[in-house]
Formats: structure tokens, C-alpha cells, sequence
């Protein structure tokens, strides 16, 4: 029985390291030594200990929903996963039962489970992609992927199983002018697919310390990037589209100035998702008026589907999307004060496009 460490959120602010004894697979389930688990921006909410959100944690909680593992153990019965002792698989973070009445008419399961969000009085407490070693229950989509990309790149598939779902829904297609808010990592993968359903032209907006960030989308292919502390977003987007303004607006950033400013950055009959959480309550500013007079369609983000994971994982495996650029700095659990300093954006001069950690 090895020692297995966890990264785990208290609930207020703090965090710490904690050990286990290596878990037996559950009937049905699995047992994953976790490669590597990307760090998001929703963790940060989580330590500080929002219960507000779809998910709502518990706490203590091992974090981490972004997660590639490799399967350690399967659980007796556990055929329906269709893996394999030695599989490196991507974890589809929603386990749903699949037989409720609401998972069969689409909507959220009544038993659902939310890994990274489960707190660590749920036995046996490894929940999340923040421990060496995580188990699965029975129902969990879990999806093979290839041994030709990192472990520590292999974990977008997660925010880009998310930005494909969003990207379909939005209804981007070959041609249209695209504005995306918001340059994390969450709003790179939403480029990322934007750039593979073909857009004409891709513009991508932050803030003055975004500086890396801005850098990265001109990487990826962005026509332009605008820091919004400098230039007027609403003048230079009408300048870089020939005065047509955006087909259609993402709005991925977290904070809520972009929601009323998205309204003038989209043309007539344009659309406008807004995903990710605000956790600030209303939006000031926010005139229906303007929908309904342009008749501006809003839309909502909201996580992934079975399809748009599978989605993600295929093109990160065909090398449409580069993990390279969208990687960032990668940690291993000795560090993960510092990890979480950089994902919060608390250290002096430093920033990263993404934080990922790496267990070995
Ligand atoms: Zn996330
Ligand atoms: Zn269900």
C-alpha cells in the first residue's frame, strides 16, 4: 500500500498536502494514477470556498477536473468503461447515471458527480486530479488517448472539450469575424476551436496585464488582439472589420464589464455567449433594449458534452491545436504553493497561460 498525495483546498483560502493509502478500485469503476491536471480559473473560486456554482464543493476537497490518468486498476464489473490496465485516458469530469429521467431527457442527472468537486469524507476521498491517484465510478466517460502527445498538453482536451461545445453551439462558421474576451486559457482553447471551424477573422481582447496572454493569441493565428486599457475595443473592432462588427462574441473573461461592451462589439443578428463565472452578482450596464433591438441572440456556455470531449481529444491528436503554445508552466506537488500563486496571478512579474500540475 504506497503513499499517495493530494493537493486539497480547505475551503478558506488555504491549502495543503495531504496522504493516502492507495485506494482499492470501486465495483464497476477504476482506479487512475493521475498523470497530470490542469489548473483553472474555477479552482480558484473553490479554494476560496464558493458553493455557488453548478458543482458546489464540499470541503476539504481534492481539487482538479482537468484530468489525463493512466488505469492502475479496474473494479470488479467494470467492463462497460471499455479500458484497459495501462490506458492513459482523459476523464470526463460530469459522471452522469445515464438512466435517471433527467439524464435521459438531457438535462442534469439526479445523482450526478463532479470530480474535483467531491469532498474527501465521500470515501475514498480521491476525487480529483490534485491527488497522484484518483478513482472513477461506474459511468464515467473516460476516453483513450494517444501516447504521442504529453500528459501535461494532453489536459486541454478539458477547456477544449468545453470551447468545441461552445463553438457548435454559437454556430461559428467558415467566413465569419469572431471577437473573443477574456485571453486564459479557457479563452485560447475558445480560439483554438474557433480558428478550426474556419472563421475569416479572429480577434482576441484582455486587459494591460495580459501581455503573454495577447502574445499567445497572436501565436495561435489571432488577426488582431486589443488591450482594452489602451485602445477603444468598440473603435478598433470596427476598424479591423470594415465597420461590420462581430458575427458572433465570446465573452470568456471574468470580469463583468465585458458582458455590457460585448452588445457593441457584435453586428446586427450577431450572437454573444458568455460562459465561465462572474461570481459578482448583476450586471450593471446591461441593456436588454439593444438585444431585442438588433435582435442580438444570447447564449449560454455551459461545460461539455460526450460528444464535444471526444471532439476535444481527436484534435489535440491531429495537431490542430497547439498544445505547445497553450501549455504554460507545469508543476509537480513539491511546488504547489507556487502553482497555485501563479494560477491566482499573486506572484510579482509573473504569468502563465495556464498552470498545470504533473505527478510522477
Ligand atoms: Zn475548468
Ligand atoms: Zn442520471
Amino acid at each position: 500500500m504506497g503513499s499517495i498525495r493530494a493537493g486539497v483546498f480547505l475551503g478558506d483560502g488555504s491549502h495543503d498536502i495531504r496522504e493516502w493509502s492507495s485506494p482499492d478500485p470501486p465495483d464497476g469503476g477504476a482506479l487512475l494514477q493521475v498523470e497530470a491536471c490542469g489548473l483553472c480559473c474555477s479552482d480558484l473560486a473553490q479554494l476560496e470556498g464558493d458553493t455557488a456554482s453548478v458543482a458546489s464543493s464540499s470541503y476539504p476537497v481534492v481539487p482538479g477536473h482537468e484530468v489525463v490518468g493512466r488505469v492502475a486498476a479496474l473494479g470488479r464489473g467494470s467492463d462497460a468503461l471499455a479500458i484497459r490496465e495501462g490506458d492513459r485516458v482523459c476523464v470526463n469530469t460530469v459522471r452522469r447515471c445515464g438512466i435517471c429521467g433527467p439524464c435521459r431527457s438531457g438535462r442534469w442527472c439526479e445523482d450526478i458527480v463532479v470530480y474535483g468537486y467531491m469532498p474527501i469524507s465521500r470515501n475514498p476521498g480521491l476525487w480529483g486530479g490534485y491527488g497522484e491517484q484518483m478513482v472513477v465510478e461506474s459511468n464515467t466517460h473516460l476516453i483513450r488517448a494517444t501516447e504521442s502527445v504529453s500528459a501535461e498538453e494532453m489536459t486541454l482536451f478539458e477547456p477544449l472539450a468545453n470551447a468545441v461545445n461552445w463553438v457548435e453551439k454559437a454556430g461559428v462558421r467558415p467566413g465569419m469575424r469572431v471577437v473573443i474576451q477574456g485571453p486564459g486559457h479557457q479563452g485560447l482553447c475558445v480560439q483554438s476551436a474557433v480558428h478550426a471551424a474556419g472563421a475569416l477573422q479572429v480577434i482576441v481582447t484582455g486587459k494591460a496585464n495580459d501581455g503573454l496572454r495577447l502574445e499567445t493569441a497572436r501565436l495561435l493565428g489571432a488577426h488582431a488582439t486589443i488591450d482594452v486599457d489602451v485602445e477603444d475595443p468598440v473603435e478598433r473592432v470596427r476598424e479591423l472589420t470594415d465597420g461590420q462588427m462581430a458575427d458572433i462574441v465570446f465573452d470568456i473573461a471574468t470580469g463583468a464589464e465585458t458582458v455590457p461592451l460585448a452588445l457593441r462589439l457584435v453586428r446586427q443578428w450577431g450572437r454573444i455567449l458568455v460562459a465561465g463565472y462572474k461570481h459578482s452578482g448583476p450586471i450593471a450596464g446591461f441593456e436588454t433594449d439593444v438585444l431585442v433591438d438588433s435582435g442580438i441572440d444570447l447564449l449560454s456556455g455551459t461545460g461539455s458534452t460526450h460528444e464535444s470531449m471526444e471532439t476535444a481529444v481527436s484534435l489535440i491528436e491531429s495537431g490542430k491545436v497547439d498544445t505547445k503554445a497553450l501549455l504554460g508552466e507545469v508543476f509537480t506537488l513539491e511546488r504547489f504553493d507556487e502553482a497555485v500563486g501563479l494560477l491566482a496571478r499573486r506572484l510579482p512579474d509573473r504569468d502563465a497561460v495556464r498552470v498545470v500540475l504533473q505527478h510522477r
